[in-house]
């Protein structure tokens, strides 16, 4: 049985700061390849901590988080968050089922243990998924 933990994050200036409390199990972990989060992070894929609504709530302790959206086959549009003064992206996926934080905006990104590897018709060649990971092409089920 695990215990609620606090975790903590925010942008490269540190004008924007994070926080949530939650059962690390309880936390969804993934590799997203797709084109969007190429574009979004300037990397091969976007490594994601998603936050379900049921294990806690992100909360921002500092700042302001600025919004944009992109197309999202599963959702119609995908709202992703961002600090207007550096530009670090911080969240995404967000919904009334929960929200997501980048890994590497993570106080400690070695927290990421990704379950899987995601939108992989989208990787690209100099990008190898890890090894043992589930492979989807798109969303994993
Ligand atoms: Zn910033
Ligand atoms: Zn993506």
């Amino acid at each position: 049985m695990t215990t609620k933990q606090i975790f903590s994050g925010g942008c490269c200036c540190g004008a924007i700061r994070y926080e949530f409390t939650v059962k690390r199990d309880e936390l969804v972990m993934l590799k997203c390849h797709c084109r969007d989060c190429q574009r979004l992070s300037g990397g091969p894929y976007t490594p994601v901590v998603y936050i379900p609504v049921t294990a806690g709530r992100l909360n921002i302790v500092r700042g302001q988080v600025m919004h944009h959206f992109t197309p999202s086959e599963m959702a119609g549009r995908h709202k992703r968050g961002f600090c207007a003064d550096c530009g670090s992206r911080l969240t995404g996926g967000e919904s009334t089922n929960g929200i997501a934080v980048t890994a590497a905006s993570l106080d400690d990104p070695a927290l990421f243990k990704p379950a899987a590897e995601t939108w992989l018709c989208d990787a690209q060649p100099w990008d190898l998924p890890l090894p043992g990971l589930p492979r989807f092409d798109k969303y994993a089920p």
